[in-house]
């Protein structure tokens, strides 16, 4: 629970926009987002890791079903099994588009 700052009575929820909360003397807060600000960092820091992972990956000519790009990069994921094949990942060297290919 929140408490207004100004008069210290119980902040509510506004009704026309629940993100906001208000008081009854006026006072307006924004209430906390799911995600901190350096939680949101974090998770792109985490993003860009894998975006430069990715880009060190060899370029093969396929086409991208999303912006028909014909350059994507690749790699391949054992799945659980050993005797099942692997499953090949391209991923869009243009639109960064990500799907798997199976034999
Ligand atoms: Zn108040
Ligand atoms: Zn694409």
């Amino acid at each position: 629970m929140l408490f207004c700052p100004k008069c210290k009575s119980l902040l509510v929820p506004n009704k026309e926009d629940p993100k906001k909360i208000v008081c009854s003397c006026g006072y307006k807060s924004r209430q906390k987002k799911n995600l901190s600000v350096k939680e949101k960092m974090e998770s792109s820091r985490r993003l860009e890791v894998v975006d430069k992972i990715i880009e060190t990956l060899p370029l093969t000519e396929m086409e991208c079903p999303k912006c028909e790009h014909l350059k994507a990069y690749y790699w391949t994921a054992q799945t659980r099994s050993s005797d099942e094949a692997e499953t090949r990942f391209f991923r869009c060297a243009k639109c960064r588009h990500q799907w798997r290919q199976y034999d």
